[in-house]
């Protein structure tokens, strides 16, 4: 068990601010950016002190705190980066529609009930899954033999196209760029997920005679692919980004730093929004040295970097409360 004191204790033995995250996820990016940006580092991790940092030594945090469970973290993190609100928006389905529909971005049509589906659809489970038990229906036969009960679930129309998870940065602080109504906002990188095992199900032939071999889609993210977009998207891109910035801020005070839209763009090349994810995603573990994006604004800029560096800037400015929560 860890106390708030105790996670204090360690970070007073420095002057300096320190940058500590979980030992897992994006952790490498993030202590890799915090050193860039001269900050000492310190990886939370469960039981035993993780090995594979030392394969990776500049990217490993200078120090490690053990806890028992990261619930014992939880609860107790100090100041964490960017706004805690958001996240209140984001862990329910129905708010985070709300948010975005009201924003003027475009999601996935809902279908309110199980018994009205009459296209395919896709049904998930509340909170971020990695897309485990998702599943995809084509009548409500379909969608009574997969439900699992007793879960909440929400019931999308099923979206064909090709996916981008777009990595963005909104900055508060910012006087330049591409700006809002307050700060700008920065586009870092683009990634695509590998599934398993929808991605690779092709190689075996059409759904219908999977399930004759009791053979099911599942949607497990294994690893992720860097993508460019059609440079004619880019303006979308950045009309959504922003939409969604600069509703959060009229909502609950902003999102600051990164957050994700997890898009799928059809053949009219058109965004559909099926999930925002408010934090730094594993997907910008890609783009470590940089990507065709944030290798405009500055070369090598990773997302974990860029979070450090607004850390800095903000420290700088004597304006940590308005990045850190
Ligand atoms: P995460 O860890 O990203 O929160 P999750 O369990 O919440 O995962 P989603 O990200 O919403 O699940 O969806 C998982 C996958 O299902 C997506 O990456 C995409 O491949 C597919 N998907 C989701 N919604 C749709 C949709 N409306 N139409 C088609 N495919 C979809």
């Amino acid at each position: 068990m860890v106390s708030r004191k105790s996670i204090a204790s360690v970070l007073d033995d420095y002057e300096d601010l320190v940058v500590a995250t979980v030992c897992s996820h994006s952790s490498l990016q993030i202590f890799h950016g915090a050193r860039q940006e001269g900050f000492r580092t310190l990886g939370i991790a469960i039981g035993e002190r993780p090995r594979f940092y030392d394969a990776f030594p500049l990217a490993k945090p200078d120090e490690f705190l053990l806890v028992d469970s990261y619930a014992d973290i939880l609860d107790r993190a100090d100041d964490p980066f960017g706004n805690r609100e958001v996240l209140r928006w984001e862990t329910d389905r129905e708010k985070q529609r709300e948010w975005l529909t009201s924003a003027g971005v475009s999601m996935p049509a809902k279908i309110e009930r199980p018994q009205d589906i009459d296209r395919p659809v896709f049904v998930k489970y509340y909170g971020a899954k990695g897309g485990r038990g998702a599943f995809i229906a084509k009548n409500y036969e379909d969608f009574k033999e997969s439900i699992r009960p007793g879960m909440k679930y929400t019931i999308q129309e099923y979206v064909v196209g090709t996916r981008y998870y777009i990595h963005y940065f909104y900055s508060p602080l910012a006087t330049n760029g591409y700006a809002l109504s307050k700060g700008a906002l920065e586009m870092l990188g683009v990634d695509r997920r590998d599934e398993a095992n929808i991605d690779e199900m092709y190689k075996l032939g059409a759904q219908e005679a999977l399930r004759k071999i009791d053979m099911r889609p599942t949607f497990v993210v294994t690893g992720n692919m860097p993508v460019v977009l059609r440079e004619s998207l880019l303006p979308k891109a950045f009309e959504m980004g922003e939409r969604a910035v600069e509703r959060s801020i009229a909502l609950f005070g902003g999102m600051i730093g990164p957050f994700c839209l997890e898009t799928i763009v059809t053949d009219r090349l058109e965004f559909k929004v099926f999930e925002i994810s408010t934090r730094i995603v594993a997907g910008t573990n890609l783009f470590i040295a940089g990507s065709p994006y944030s290798d405009l604004t500055e070369p090598g800029m990773s997302t974990g970097r860029r979070i450090a560096r607004e850390i800095r800037t903000a420290q700088k400015q004597g304006r940590l409360s308005e990045v850190l929560s």
